[in-house]
């Protein structure tokens, strides 16, 4: 049988070295600063090309995770238009690159601001964007005013999406610690998820360190934090989408999770 592509969010110097280094078959990482919005650059030696090459010839898949700045649902100017700026050089970097997506987080509106502008502020940031590369929504932990930590709001944010021209590319990015976190049962959460995207692109595979619904983000080793390890290989096996652990340890902890998936998926 086919396997799933499994693979881990490493440091953007050397992807492919860093992916084999973990036996993976994906390489996810930034193009600059995450917490920055000076804009993309591939830290790859040779740049964009050499990069795609490498790649290639590898067999290895990339993935681009956007700077967490990036909220294009706020409903303060002040982030949300240049955050559509970045979202797009990011988008056409990643192009550049081969990239099979972009993974950006739903964001959030302010306190006390009204949810439908941000899910209409994600409309027209969808409607903007040239998508040169796949765009992957994900879900995200924590917040009262997050715009796809809940299904309610993955689904209201999905309407506005598919009223953009498209919005019917927009694939999502399912985190498994974010659900547990956020507050989702991870059991049934592939079915309820599907039953609104009508798909799953990518399966961020951590483990949390926190307990369901306490709303923080912090990412543990698989079979290591409180989700159960069951669970969270079901959700890989039915969600039939290529992995990526986002977990600690570097090659060594990122590593031993890829074979743990393997081993768990086989
Ligand atoms: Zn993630």
């Amino acid at each position: 049988m086919t396997s799933l592509p499994l693979g881990a969010h490493v440091d953007q110097e050397d992807p492919i070295a860093e992916a084999r280094a973990r036996s993976a078959d994906l390489a996810q990482f930034f193009l600059g600063d995450p917490q920055g919005w000076k804009g993309p650059v591939v830290a790859y030696e040779g740049g964009a090309a050499a990069l795609t090459a490498a790649a290639s010839e590898a067999g290895i898949g990339l993935y681009v995770h956007a700077p967490y700045v990036i909220n294009v649902a706020t409903t303060n100017n002040r982030i949300r238009i240049p955050s559509r700026k970045l979202l797009q050089q990011t988008v056409t970097a990643a192009a550049e690159i081969g990239a099979l997506g972009v993974i950006v987080h739903g964001g959030h509106v302010l306190k006390d601001a009204d949810l439908d502008t941000g899910f209409d502020n994600w409309r027209k940031a969808i409607d903007q964007l040239d998508m040169a590369c796949p765009v992957l929504i994900e879900n995200t932990a924590g917040g009262d005013n997050a715009m796809a930590r809940h299904l309610d709001r993955i689904e209201r944010l999905w309407a506005a999406i598919g009223d953009a021209e498209g919005g019917d590319t927009v694939g999502f990015c399912l985190d498994t610690c974010h659900f547990h976190a956020g507050g989702e049962e991870l059991s049934s959460v592939v079915d309820r998820v599907k039953a609104i995207t009508g798909r799953i692109d990518l399966v961020h595979a951590n483990d949390s360190q926190d307990g369901f619904d306490s709303g923080r983000d912090r990412h543990a080793n698989l079979g290591q934090g409180q989700i159960s390890g069951d669970d969270l290989a079901a959700v890989v096996r039915s969600a039939g989408a290529p992995a990526i652990v986002e977990t600690p340890g570097g090659s060594d902890g990122q590593g031993a999770d890829v074979a743990w998936l393997r081993q768990r998926l086989a």
